[in-house]
């Protein structure tokens, strides 16, 4: 049985852009008869809030998509990405942002790469840098020790996409009082959810487009099928930056369905459709603007 999905992270009511790449996604999993899942990506607890997550279900719903049960909450799945993490290499990583920042600083790294600092350390240096972990009160991140400097994916949009695999963090460092669930990280956990619901068609953000060498990798060690990916362009302001709250009123419950209806229909191409069910109908993914969509230019 395959499947889609959209994934929000629950740390505020969903905007504009995130209710568009809501819709396609929910228009690419029924127009190809897919089950379509709603994950709650509440991983990071500091950000993440049980009232946000019923907010986004709540407007998601009054726009018309639905969602095939169960539910996902990602709080609830440590157990899953405990047992994915033991199946995977692994090294533990003692870097501060700030150790990495430095590092990464050196000619030799690529822009936005971990500089490889912990990859290689002798047993007798892990303990040395265990034991002053211990005492600042930190626990060390757990990072993929990945064997493959890129990977290649397949993109609706875009055909083969070949990107680079970092080592990427699979679980969070963190304080050694506070040590609890909630520590998992994104590239983990997006994985094993998606390879456990049997997802095969990801429809997200462009901005995520590079994250998804490293994340098919990761499925493939795990024995998941790799998804096909389909990034779809963002929502900008007139400025041509990432829309955002500051952006004005771009949330469902400040536009009103009728707004948003009508600008989520003209931003796919449907001018003038006023239903999840007309959508459907008529929306034509070939046809969807590659470029990102400006927000507030309207008429
Ligand atoms: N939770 C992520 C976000 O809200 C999306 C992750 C994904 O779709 O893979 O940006």
């Amino acid at each position: 049985m395959s499947a889609g999905r959209y994934a929000p992270s629950p740390s505020g009511d969903l905007h504009f852009g995130n209710l568009r790449t809501a819709m396609l996604a929910w228009l690419f999993a029924r127009q190809s008869g897919r089950k379509f899942y709603l994950r709650v990506e509440d991983i990071d607890s500091e950000r993440s809030s049980a009232e946000s997550a019923e907010r986004q279900i709540e407007d998601l719903t009054s726009l018309g998509l639905d969602f095939d049960p169960p539910v996902v909450y990602q709080s609830a799945r440590g157990a899953l990405y405990e047992a994915a993490l033991s199946r995977l290499p692994v090294y533990e990583c003692y870097c501060t942002r700030r150790d990495i920042r430095e590092a990464a600083g050196a000619p030799h790294i690529q822009p936005g790469m971990y500089p490889g600092t912990c990859r290689n350390l002798t047993e007798k240096q892990r303990e040395t840098q265990r034991f002053q972990l211990t005492a600042e009160g930190r626990l060390p991140a757990l990072r993929l020790r990945a064997a493959v400097p890129e990977w290649s994916v397949r993109d609706y949009y875009r055909g083969t996409y070949t990107g680079p695999v970092d080592d990427v963090v699979l679980k969070r460092g963190g304080n050694l009082n506070q040590a609890q669930a909630g520590d998992w990280a994104y590239n983990l956990a997006v994985v094993v959810d998606d390879g456990e619901f049997l997802v095969d068609q990801v429809v997200r953000g462009d901005d995520l487009l590079d994250s998804a060498p490293a994340q098919a990798y990761i499925a493939s060690l795990l024995g998941y099928a790799e998804p096909e990916y389909v990034h779809v362009p963002l929502v900008v302001n007139t400025s041509g930056k990432r829309l955002a709250k500051r952006d004005g009123a771009v949330t469902l419950r400040q536009m009103g369905l009728d707004v948003a209806w009508e600008e989520l229909a003209r931003s796919v191409g449907c001018a003038g459709v006023r239903s999840a069910g007309e959508l459907l109908e008529v929306f034509d993914p070939l046809r969807l603007q590659r470029d990102p969509w400006v927000w507030g230019l309207s008429g």
